[in-house]
């Protein structure tokens, strides 16, 4: 499989890309993100779910009708309910604060110094530039400080921002922040793989290549402690 890879810490440095030089296409293929947090409205909470989903419903609709698909129909009549239930409560739920995962830490009892990886996670998210999905495995690394973290909160927490409408390097970077905070060190690394439908079902069509995103920041700057976590990560287990 080819792989692009993207180095974050590099990438940041750089960023220096001026949008207004690019078109909307331009933006959407080259799948370019202006910043780490996603772009929320001032207003974005005000709504209640249920009303989203009433207004989504309605919208949703006249997209459909728009297309010149024919809603009495009996498959067609309630999707514009589902897609619109759909995206607040479960692909876009991560965009709301009060879906964050609560995360207990516990004390690091037996001194575990070492690194500490979970790897594997799959995930789903959404282009934001085109709202197709994201299909993805997240390997999460760090070195304890004194508090550790149950393994099923790292799932937690990869699929609350995955559930965001997304760009790969974002979804990185906020996950490997998220666990800087909760743990209280620098010392983590997120490595993320990901297939893109947006690029292998549309657009150039490349159904065979993958994206590699990464994050290290503190020991995981060490080539070292680096090329440790790359050897899990890889390591094919049979279970
Ligand atoms: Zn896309």
């Amino acid at each position: 499989m080819e792989s692009k890879e993207i180095l974050l810490n590099t990438l940041l440095k750089n960023n220096k890309i001026i949008l207004s030089e690019l078109t909307t296409e331009d933006i959407g293929d080259e799948h370019i993100s202006t910043s780490l947090d996603t772009p929320l409205r001032r207003d974005a909470f005000d709504l209640s779910d249920a009303e989203k989903i009433r207004k989504i419903e309605s919208h949703f609709r006249e997209i459909m009708e728009t297309l010149g698909l024919d809603l009495s129909d009996d498959s067609l009549n309630g999707t514009p309910h589902r897609v619109a239930k759909m995206y607040v409560e479960e692909i876009f739920s991560g965009l709301s604060p009060a879906n964050k995962p609560k995360i207990a830490l516990f004390e690091n009892k037996y001194q575990y110094n070492q690194m500490l990886i979970e790897k594997d996670i799959t995930f789903y998210s959404n282009c934001e530039h085109h709202f197709v999905p994201i299909i993805g495995k997240a390997h999460l690394a760090y070195i304890s400080s004194g508090k550790v973290i149950g393994l099923s909160k790292l799932n937690r927490i990869v699929n609350y921002f995955a559930k965001r409408p997304q760009v790969q390097e974002r979804l990185t970077m906020q996950i490997a922040k998220e666990l800087q905070e909760i743990l209280g060190t620098k010392d983590v690394a997120v490595l993320i793989d990901a297939k893109h439908l947006c690029v292998s079902s549309r657009g150039i069509k490349d159904n065979s290549s993958a994206t590699v995103s990464s994050f290290y920041d503190g020991k995981f700057l060490e080539e070292k402690t680096k090329e440790e976590f790359l050897k899990y990560v890889s390591l094919k287990t049979d279970y």
